[in-house]
């Protein structure tokens, strides 16, 4: 069945990941900026990922027959640092013309620090001078609720942010009817075997509805799966749900947010 992964890190995954998510029917990923398992000691580090993730990673991609495309921010956990944080801001106007480029993120909080959220407001205003689309990190654990809440406040005191234009990801059943009820897109980001598993989407799925609603594996360099997304369609299918509504959550959906954004273009009929 095909599918596109929203959010995944292919930077650090290797080429069997590609052709495997090809093989379970991936046609297209997006990957948002994040934390590379190290701090960059400079903003020229910054300035290389970018590079990697407009230029040499849509190529890997293509030898699968996977489109890509990407986000671009600095994420929040390299945000406690406002004037290097600014540097890296700066540098991202040039690369929001490149074509496989769809918006901000994933931008958010860590640790609700006061510095996150400066970093975390003057991003929303980058989006929302260059019209892009926003994706959203929020904080893992018993952080969650409350972060959840700062960001969505953080959107609301922008002004100028339409809900419908941002997705807020990593909900899980405490935060994703706060996030559905204020007008914005939600994600369920899927592990392996601990927060939001495959068994545990499909519960919140069950209990809220697909409306504005995607699926993703947020695979990286740490413990995690590519695969996530079409082992939730088997745990979909062996629920009863129905072909069409397992498309609707990890194809339809995601290309409906997407295409928000001209960039986004799937060629694959
Ligand atoms: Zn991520």
């Amino acid at each position: 069945m095909k599918y596109i992964d929203p959010h995944i890190h292919m930077v650090s995954r290797t080429t069997d990941d590609y052709q495997r998510m090809a093989q379970a029917g991936c046609v297209a990923v997006t990957e948002p900026a994040f934390w590379a398992g190290f701090d960059r000691s400079s903003v020229q580090g910054f300035f290389d990922y970018f590079r990697q993730l407009t230029d040499s990673e849509p190529k890997r991609a293509s030898h699968y027959g996977i489109q890509h495309f990407t986000w671009l921010c600095i994420n929040p956990k390299e945000a406690d640092d406002p004037i290097f944080a600014r540097e890296v801001i700066d540098i991202i106007p040039d690369f929001l013309e490149k074509p496989n480029v769809l918006g901000i993120g994933e931008i958010g909080l860590n640790k609700n620090t006061k510095n996150e959220l400066k970093i975390l407001e003057e991003q929303i205003a980058l989006a929302d001078k260059f019209n892009q689309l926003i994706l959203v990190h929020t904080p893992h654990l018993e952080d969650k609720l409350k972060g959840t809440r700062l960001i969505m406040d953080a959107i609301k005191r922008n002004g100028n942010i339409d809900p419908g234009k941002v997705l807020i990801d990593h909900v899980e059943e405490h935060t994703v009817e706060a996030v559905l009820d204020q007008g914005y897109w939600a994600g369920m980001t899927l592990y392996p075997d601990s927060k939001c598993t495959p068994q545990r989407a499909t519960d919140i799925i069950e209990m809220y509805g697909s409306e504005r609603l995607w699926i993703n594996s947020a695979g990286d360099w740490g413990h995690s799966d590519p695969l996530a997304v079409p082992k939730t369609h088997v745990e979909m299918l062996r629920r009863g749900h129905t072909k069409s509504s397992i498309e609707q959550i990890s194809y339809t959906n995601p290309a409906k947010f997407l295409s928000q954004s001209q960039r986004f273009n799937i060629n694959d009929e």
